[in-house]
């Protein structure tokens, strides 16, 4: 991120998920938690280099060009608001893709194959599915002239969503039923991380959880604790094997 209070705030929110996981978690981490831990945030390195620079070469591209709709009648705040929405839809279209078609399938299952789950996961993403989101994000982008900061924003809150709806945390389950009709909780993105191909075919959405109810894809089941969360068939692999998954697999 470039913007130093978007990095502030979400540095500390990480930090915040990462002590709650320790002080309240809901499932016991797995034997190996830590070598688990330094993997995930080797493949989250790669990723939080190249994630920002792609966007805002996505923006400065989509300033310099007259949007196909424009949405200054909105005004600043509307357009912005709206457009935070459109990149939530694009979001979840782009998620649905990476599990519906074979040869995108490979780029996003080295995320799937974490076997535990928590803030850790949420920056587990292969190189090569940044790329292709950040070229795929064009499409809304210069459609709807979305600049750099708004893409920056979204990123933020995506970010932090995605921390909080992997975390290993226990919610008070009252709590987070409410949350769960607004934003994607961890009830609801565990389910997307069971290792049952049907239950990890559902919950696409990111942000807002309206999405998957409006397009059919909310899976009724919630996360139970001491299910199997990978990829069914497979095993998670070393940090080579995971940068070289979609080439080999
Ligand atoms: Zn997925």
């Amino acid at each position: 991120m470039s913007d130093p209070w978007l990095t502030g705030a979400l540095v500390l929110w990480v930090a915040l998920i990462f002590a709650l996981e320790r002080l309240a978690a809901a499932e016991t981490p797995p034997p190996g938690n830590r070598r688990r831990i330094l993997r995930n945030i080797g493949l989250g390195l790669i990723a939080l280099t190249a994630a920002p620079l792609l966007l805002m070469l996505t923006g400065r591209l989509a300033s310099g060009m007259e949007p196909l709709v424009s949405l200054a009648s909105l005004g600043m705040l509307g357009a912005m608001l709206v457009q935070l929405l459109i990149l939530d839809i694009w979001t979840y279209g782009m998620h649905r893709a990476y599990h519906e078609l074979p040869f995108l399938w490979r780029f996003h299952a080295p995320h799937h194959l974490d076997e535990h789950l928590d803030a850790s996961s949420a920056f587990r993403f292969h190189l090569g599915e940044i790329l292709i989101s950040a070229a795929m994000r064009l499409i809304p982008a210069l459609a709807f002239g979305i600049d750099a900061a708004t893409l920056l924003l979204f990123e933020a809150i995506l970010t932090a969503n995605a921390v909080f709806h992997h975390s290993n945390i226990r919610l008070p389950a009252r709590f987070e039923r409410w949350l769960s009709i607004v934003i994607v909780t961890p009830s609801i993105h565990w389910m997307h991380h069971h290792k049952i191909r049907a239950d990890t075919d559902s919950n696409y959405t990111a942000i807002l959880s309206v999405w998957d109810r409006i397009f059919g894809s909310r899976n009724p089941k919630s996360r139970r604790i001491g299910m199997a969360i990978g990829v069914e068939g497979e095993h998670d692999r070393s940090f080579g094997k995971l940068l070289a998954y979609p080439f080999v697999r």
